[in-house]
């Protein structure tokens, strides 16, 4: 990317045009597999206690499923709620053979260890990719749910014509739903990858020599201009409730005057998410309709 690029402002990494794509196909073939099976997919979304900003997200993924014509439901644990209980309930879920995908709205509350209750979701009805199986199968390579906001900020950059292959990506962050996947997505499309973290001692070291960074650490405002290489392509992950309403990771303020292509906050990865979790909710019914016929 030249100077004369940057001037003109950078390239604005959009995920509504292509969530609006894939929610078009994915309408005819939700409706398809409605007709052949006699009931649509089915998504269920286990929620304990009541965090306001998650009971947002949770209205979020249901209106998705309405958009497509999947059916989604929630199932509310009490606040109080034990991990055994919790358990069971998930298990349960795994053996109703009308319900095709799982989600466990995070955050949980703090009694409540979440690998625990990860490892209960059946790893073919783990549409967000979080049970190790599936975790497993996507640092070896193989076939399996991706989590899908990883996905999303990789598909974001391959969708919008970034060239991946042979370039530096820093990612910044190391959880197991964001950063972790994200980089292991990079590392498969042939990027050199950098994972950096809250211990990473000077940051702004790695992520000025980055020709990709993808931020996904929940802190507003880490990643300045300053930090960025000319040029550089930005996907920003972060949604932070602050103040002034929804901001990212990313201060767009300062970077917009230094990188060749940024993703907003909101509107960027955000859109897509949603949109692909819709498409691992199909690939599941799928699934389960085969091993019904099996
Ligand atoms: P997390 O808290 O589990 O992980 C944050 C990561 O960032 C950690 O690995 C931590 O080491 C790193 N980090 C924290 N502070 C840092 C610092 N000062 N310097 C370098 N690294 C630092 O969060 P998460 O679940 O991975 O989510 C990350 C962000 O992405 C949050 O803002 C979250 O709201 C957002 N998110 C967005 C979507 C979406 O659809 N767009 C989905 C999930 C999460």
């Amino acid at each position: 990317v030249t100077a004369d690029a940057v001037e003109a402002g950078p390239q604005l990494l959009v995920g509504s045009p292509i969530a609006k794509e894939i929610r078009a196909r994915l309408r005819d073939e939700m409706a398809a597999f409605t007709s052949a099976h006699g009931r649509p997919p089915t998504l269920v979304v286990v929620f304990v206690g009541r965090d306001a900003p998650s009971a947002v997200y949770l209205q979020q993924i249901l209106k998705s499923c309405e958009n497509v014509g999947a059916a989604g439901r929630v199932v509310e644990l009490a606040e109080g709620c034990s991990t055994d209980e919790l358990r069971q309930q998930i298990r349960a879920l795994n053996d109703d053979p009308t319900v095709d995908g799982i989600i466990v709205q995070m955050p949980l509350p703090e009694d409540i260890p979440l690998r625990g209750v990860i490892d209960a979701i059946d790893p073919a009805k783990d549409i967000d990719g979080l049970h190790p199986q599936n975790a497993g199968l996507l640092a070896e390579g193989y076939d399996g749910f991706l989590p899908a906001t990883a996905q999303a900020s990789v598909e974001l950059l391959k969708r919008s014509g970034i060239a991946i292959e042979g370039r530096h990506a820093v990612v910044v962050g190391r959880s197991n739903v964001v950063g972790k996947p994200a980089a292991l997505l990079l590392l498969r499309e042939h990027a050199t990858v950098t994972i950096c973290h809250s211990r990473t001692k000077d940051l702004a070291g790695h992520t000025r020599t980055a020709d990709i960074v993808i931020v996904a650490a929940g802190v507003p405002g880490l990643i300045t201009g300053a930090m960025l290489k000319l040029g550089a392509v930005v996907v920003d992950v972060g949604i932070n409730v602050v103040d002034d309403g929804i901001v990212g990771d990313v201060d767009f303020a300062s970077a917009r005057s230094v990188v060749g292509a940024i993703s907003p906050v909101p509107g960027g990865v955000g859109p897509l998410t949603n949109a692909i979790l819709m498409q691992h909710l199909l690939v599941a019914a799928r699934g389960q309709a085969g091993r019904a016929r099996a």
